[in-house]
């Protein structure tokens, strides 16, 4: 398929290499016809010791963090309700909710910054 390369930004095409029984991503510039390693959609060996769906350049980098994000809420609230739950180390789940505050407080500064470029570019529905 035609598009932009996902890592470069430059004009390419974008192919589906089989290596293995795994299938992975090269972008291919139509300028020079020099190559872009894009990776496989999901990186599913890594992505089992995880618990996320570790992907490739393939998809933007923006949607792969909101991706992970999402997840990562998901991980959180099951890991921190179930070690809650057992009782045991309660010191230190509350010390790693101190840490996801933080991050969270420095998530919502972000997000206050960008609505506000976001509303003074004018971007569509940069509202609200
Ligand atoms: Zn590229």
């Amino acid at each position: 398929m035609r598009g932009v390369c996902p890592r470069c930004g430059r004009p390419a095409w974008i192919y589906p290499k089989n290596k293995g029984s795994n299938i992975y991503f090269e972008a291919v510039h139509v300028e020079d016809r020099t190559t872009c390693y894009l990776g496989p959609e999901v990186y599913k060996y890594v992505s089992v010791t995880h618990d996320l769906d570790l992907k490739g350049a393939l998809e933007p980098t923006l949607e792969r963090v909101l991706a992970y994000l999402k997840d990562a809420v998901v991980m959180l609230e099951e890991n921190m309700e179930e070690e809650l739950r057992k009782v045991k180390d309660v010191e230190r789940v509350y010390s790693k909710a101190l840490e996801v505050e933080a991050e969270v407080r420095r998530l919502l500064q972000l997000l206050r910054r960008v609505k506000e470029r976001a509303r003074a570019v004018g971007g569509s529905g940069a509202e609200g």
